[in-house]
């Protein structure tokens, strides 16, 4: 079955074409800047040179065409027709209360993925322009979407309830949802098929460590608990967000800084984190270079960041009453050794030991870091939300043949 994946962001559509029988990807898109007179075009077929180039592609509809024109391209496309594609996969953030699953998309569906755009009003909407877009484009073929929020709709209410007067839950469904859903189930699997157990056996502690970071407790294959909330600004420091602080803080600096709501939005999201803690960037590479050359503010940024992941993962394991493993994907969690060696120094009462030779030779490829004796398994997985996209599509087509 050949899926084509689509995430499309505000600005920007990821594409990925696989072929779930060969296990191959046949394709992949960037489309960056849409509607920006610098619109650029990405785009890597399998076995041959990528090709990229300045495009034009006022919104989503254009932004398509392009991705579409380039697939089906007599020189570079990876089909002839578009007919040869048997389903399209999305990537929708958010699915509110409503989705705790991957669903074929019809005209009930898209309602409710637009009612849910209140909850996430800077992705939802994009993501509704995609699904659109390829309705035109390709009318005949399944379109399946695939929630961020899903996984995580097994948390239990009183972990995912704020302790907020309860009116505002029952009005506006104020609650914790969660994000990167698809990222910690597909670890999770993965992670069970590393310690050959049965995935509803193990108490999992899933660390998608990437310029968007949270930690989830997944027990007995289902999400218990997780860091982010009822935004993705919640729990761990980000490259750009503040993580957990104090709600008294927005509204002092309103008060001493003069800042309107947009403007605390934008601190919180945009300006905080690794950029905001260092004054230099978002990005670990950065930092660590800064670091070793004596930036007092990059090396206290690398400190912050993995005490508030230890504190996540030491509080996930009084919740599940113990771990039998921790996984870290995403670009810091499989690319960075040292982050994880900060992050596991100080668990050993919990069993954690790790191997400081496996962990230094494990970047971007599975691995499991811990020593033999080990009581928790710490293992290193790189995160493939395309895939495991792509299996859900073929899931939910079958299933509705
Ligand atoms: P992601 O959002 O998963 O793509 O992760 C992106 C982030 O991963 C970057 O902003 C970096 O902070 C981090 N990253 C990627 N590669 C490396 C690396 N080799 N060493 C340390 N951090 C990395």
């Amino acid at each position: 079955m050949l899926v084509l994946v689509l995430n499309c962001g505000s600005s920007s559509i990821k594409s990925q074409l696989l072929d779930l029988e060969r296990g191959t990807v046949l394709a992949k898109g960037l489309l960056e800047k849409i509607g920006l007179p610098d619109c650029f075009f990405t785009y890597e077929p399998s076995g041959r040179e990528t090709v990229s180039f300045p495009v034009e592609a006022k919104d989503h509809f254009s932004g398509l065409e392009v991705v579409t024109s380039a697939l089906t391209h007599p020189a570079y496309g990876a089909v002839k027709d578009l007919k040869e594609i048997d389903a399209i996969g999305h990537r929708v953030v958010h699915g509110g209360e409503k989705f705790s699953n991957a669903v074929l998309i019809t005209d009930e569906v898209m309602e409710v993925v637009e009612e849910c755009a209140a909850l996430a009003p800077l992705h939802n909407p994009a993501n509704i322009m995609g699904i659109r877009a390829c309705k035109r484009f390709m009318p005949d073929t399944p379109q399946v979407a695939v929630f961020d929020t899903a996984f995580h709709q097994t948390i239990p209410k009183h972990i995912f309830l704020y302790a907020l007067p309860y009116e505002y839950y029952s009005k506006y469904k104020l609650r914790r949802y969660g994000f990167h859903g698809t990222s910690h189930q597909y670890v999770a699997q993965k992670a069970a098929e590393m310690l050959d157990r049965p995935l509803e056996e193990l108490r999992l502690i899933t660390c998608h460590l990437g310029n968007g970071s949270s930690v989830t407790a997944v027990k007995n294959g289902c999400s218990l608990d997780t860091s982010m909330g009822f935004t993705p600004l919640e729990g761990l420091v980000m490259g750009t967000r503040t993580g957990d602080i104090d709600p008294a803080i927005a509204l002092f600096l309103m008060e001493k800084e003069g800042l309107s709501t947009q403007e605390v939005d934008d601190l919180f999201n945009k300006k905080s984190g690794f950029l905001g803690l260092s004054g230099l960037s978002n990005d670990v590479r950065d930092l660590r270079a800064a670091a070793a050359k004596g930036h007092k503010r990059a090396r206290i940024a690398l400190e912050v960041y993995p005490y508030r992941v230890k504190k996540r993962i030491g509080s996930y394991a009084a919740a599940m009453g113990g771990v039998d493993a921790i996984v870290f994907t995403a670009g810091i969690g499989e690319n960075d050794p040292q982050m994880r060696a900060d992050i596991c120094a100080g668990l050993e009462f919990l069993g954690v030991d790790i191997d400081p030779r496996k962990n230094k030779a494990t970047r971007g490829k599975a691995g499991d870091i811990s020593t033999e004796s080990a009581k928790v398994r710490v293992l290193v997985i790189p995160t493939n939300e395309e895939l495991m996209i792509a299996r859900e599509t073929k899931r939910v087509v079958e299933a509705a043949k």
